[in-house]
């Protein structure tokens, strides 16, 4: 058909008749029967991690970070089969407030201990902040340069999706993966706000808590309950004219450490100094963390530790299934707003509430 503007009154100019063009898809491929990303079996999982292989262990750890029903059902089972692989490192928590050098000092601590010892190292990080923020402020590649290129060296940032305790099981499940890949140094990064730091807690041997000096009032700031958890706290940036300041803070933890109750690990937790930035100081605090390991393996603490951790991680995982179970329940998701919207108005007392959606997800449950 002749193009309209070809009409008279356009004159000059002439459009020819298009030419078809060419599918810019091969049309001799048959999208439908290109293979999908394979599905990997959980005994090719485990094969695969067992052996070392990082791609495999990225995958399955991707499986234990997913929501999907099916996706879990693979990671529990390559969990399971794993666990007796598992346990053969040194597992060590790091925290501290954003801007203390966490991944400066991540960079170097991870490079001195390859360098030291040998074997594998895992970093991974619990952020609660990443599913509000939608990003993970922690664990991030490309903040520690060169670990990020080490052949020895694995990191993941944090799992994203759901409550902190979902994020913290997660990450203590890819230590399983991770230990079972022959990873023997294990660092679980967490920014110093307070709940994450009891979720780190629980799965670490060794905690470390960075510090920096401050004005001489750094001990308001932070919580109580955070010192006591530290099995040792360190002082960062400590270089050039902060050096004193450092020193002073250092004074002022240790005195601060004294107030507390002797920690059940019979271990007399240590304040040292160090720059990340400036590589001074590193070795002490390693020797400091491996003298700690040690001390803990010699009295039987090790050992313990573990083993409560193992059976904290019992009841949360029961809890967590509780508590979705309970809140994902259609029926409860409905009445949740109203309720609470009674108890908002004065219509219905917390505990009438309480009780009231409760009597109906146990009813429902008996059905
Ligand atoms: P993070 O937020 O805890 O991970 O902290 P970063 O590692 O990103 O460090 C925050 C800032 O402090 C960066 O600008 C670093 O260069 C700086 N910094 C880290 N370690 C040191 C140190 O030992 N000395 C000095 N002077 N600065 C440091």
């Amino acid at each position: 058909m002749e193009h309209p503007e070809n009409n008279e009154e356009y004159k000059g100019l002439t459009v020819n008749q298009g030419v078809e063009q060419p599918s810019i898809v091969n049309p001799y491929i048959n999208l439908r029967s290109r293979p999908k990303r394979r599905q990997f079996s959980v005994g090719e999982y485990v094969e695969g991690i067992v052996k070392g292989d990082i791609t495999m262990l990225s995958r399955a750890v991707t499986l234990v970070e997913s929501i999907k029903p099916e996706h879990q059902a693979i990671a529990q089972e390559v969990i399971e089969k794993c666990l007796p692989y598992s346990g053969n490192s040194v597992r060590v928590g790091i925290s501290g407030v954003p801007g203390a050098g966490k991944s400066t000092s991540i960079d170097v601590f991870g490079l001195h201990v390859l360098e030291e010892k040998g074997g594998k190292l895992a970093v991974l990080a619990i952020d609660p902040s990443s599913e509000r923020s939608k990003g993970s402020i922690l664990g991030d590649k490309t903040r520690m340069e060169k670990l990020s290129v080490h052949p020895k060296s694995f990191i993941r940032p944090s799992p994203s999706a759901g409550s902190l305790g979902g994020v913290a099981r997660k990450t203590r499940e890819t230590i399983i993966l991770c230990e079972a890949a022959g990873f023997d140094k294990i660092f679980v990064e967490t920014v110093g706000v307070g709940q994450s730091e009891t979720a780190v807690h629980s799965m670490v041997d060794f905690f470390l808590l960075i510090q920096l000096a401050g004005t001489g009032d750094e001990l308001q700031g932070i919580k109580r309950g955070i010192m006591e958890m530290a099995d040792g706290i360190v002082i960062n940036k400590a270089d050039g004219n902060n050096i004193e300041k450092a020193k002073l803070a250092a004074a002022h933890f240790r005195n601060a450490l004294h107030l507390f109750p002797a920690p059940e690990s019979g271990w007399t937790p240590q304040v040292l100094t160090y720059s990340g930035f400036y590589n001074i100081g590193i070795k002490e605090i390693w020797d400091m963390v491996y003298g700690y390991i040690d001390f803990v393996k010699k009295n039987g603490y090790f050992d313990y530790r573990r083993n409560e951790q193992a059976k904290y991680w019992m009841y949360e995982t029961i809890n967590e299934h509780l508590r979705d179970s309970f809140y994902q329940d259609p029926l409860i998701a409905d009445m949740l707003e109203i309720k609470e919207k009674e108890v908002l108005n004065g219509q219905a007392t917390s505990f009438t509430a309480a009780k009231k959606l409760l009597d109906v997800y146990f009813n429902q449950l008996k059905k």
